[in-house]
C-alpha cells in the first residue's frame, strides 16, 4: 500500500452512543490507500458497522475525525454531495425498492445528477451486465433470488462511479455459493477497476478475500496483542 496515496483516513475516531452510554468505537486510527481492498473484521458488537457508518458519513463522530484525501469530513461543503459522488454502499439487507425493476433500482443514484433518461438506462444496462444480471433487468426484487438482489444492489452502489465501495456484511444473508459470486464481483472490481473497497465482515473466509485485514475488539483496533491507542 506504500506507493499508493491515502484516500481515507481516521484520527482517533470515537463514537459514544448516548443511548445506553455505549462506547462503540474508541480512538480508531486507520489509513486506506486508493485502490486498496480492506476488510474490517471483528465479532458481533465490536464496532464494525459504527466504523463503516462514520467512514460513510452516515453518522457523526463524538471524537476524532475522518479525512477524505486529507480533507476533514467536517470541512466538506456538503456531506450529502460527497456521499452521492464518492461513496457506494452495499448492506446486508439489500434495500431495493420493491416496486421498481432491477434496472430502475440501479438508476436511483443517478436521479440526483442531471443524467438524461437514455443515459441513465444505458448506465444501468452496463452495470447489470457487469454484475451478470442483464437478463433480469425487468424483474422486480421479489422476482429475484437473494443473491441476485445483492448483485443488483452492488450495481446500484456503482452507478455514480464512486471512488470507494463500502460494504457492511454484504454476504451475511447469502448462502456460501451465492456469497462467493458477490465476493468474486468485488475481486473483479478491485482488480479490473482498482476500486477502493472497505468490506466489513465477521467471517474469516470473507476477510481472506481482501488485501489487508484490520481487527476490531470492543471498539478498538486490535493488532493481535494489544489494542492500538491509549488505554483508559
Ligand atoms: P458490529 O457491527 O461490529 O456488530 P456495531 O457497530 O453495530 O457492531 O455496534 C457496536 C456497539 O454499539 C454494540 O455494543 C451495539 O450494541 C452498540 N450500538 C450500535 N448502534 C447503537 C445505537 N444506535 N445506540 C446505542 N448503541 C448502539
Ligand atoms: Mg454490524
Amino acid at each position: 500500500m506504500s506507493d499508493r496515496p491515502v484516500i481515507l483516513s481516521t484520527d482517533r475516531l470515537s463514537r459514544v452512543y448516548a443511548d445506553g452510554n455505549v462506547q462503540a468505537l474508541h480512538e480508531a486510527t486507520i489509513e486506506v490507500a486508493r485502490g486498496e481492498y480492506l476488510a474490517v473484521m471483528g465479532p458481533s458488537g465490536s464496532g464494525k458497522s459504527t466504523l463503516l457508518n462514520l467512514l460513510g458519513a452516515l453518522d457523526t463522530p463524538t471524537g476524532g475525525a475522518v479525512y477524505f484525501e486529507g480533507r476533514n469530513y467536517g470541512d466538506l461543503p456538503s456531506l450529502d454531495r460527497f456521499r452521492a459522488h464518492e461513496l457506494g454502499f452495499v448492506f446486508q439487507s439489500f434495500h431495493l425498492l420493491p416496486t421498481l425493476t432491477a434496472a430502475e433500482n440501479v438508476q436511483i443514484p443517478l436521479f440526483e445528477s442531471s443524467h438524461r433518461a437514455a443515459a441513465r438506462a444505458a448506465r444501468a444496462a452496463e452495470l447489470l451486465e457487469l454484475v451478470g444480471m442483464i437478463h433480469r433487468a425487468g424483474h422486480l426484487p421479489n422476482q429475484l433470488s437473494v443473491g441476485e438482489r445483492q448483485r443488483v444492489a452492488v450495481a446500484r452502489a456503482l452507478a455514480n462511479r464512486p471512488a470507494i465501495l463500502l460494504a457492511d456484511e454484504p454476504t451475511g444473508n447469502l448462502d456460501s455459493r451465492t456469497a462467493a459470486h458477490v465476493l468474486d464481483l468485488f475481486d473483479h472490481l478491485h482488480r479490473a477497476q482498482s476500486m477502493t473497497i472497505i468490506l466489513v465482515t465477521h467471517g474469516d473466509d470473507v476477510a481472506a478475500r481482501a488485501e489487508r485485514v484490520i481487527h476490531l475488539r470492543d471498539g478498538r483496533v486490535w493488532n493481535g496483542q494489544t489494542c492500538e491507542g491509549p488505554r483508559e
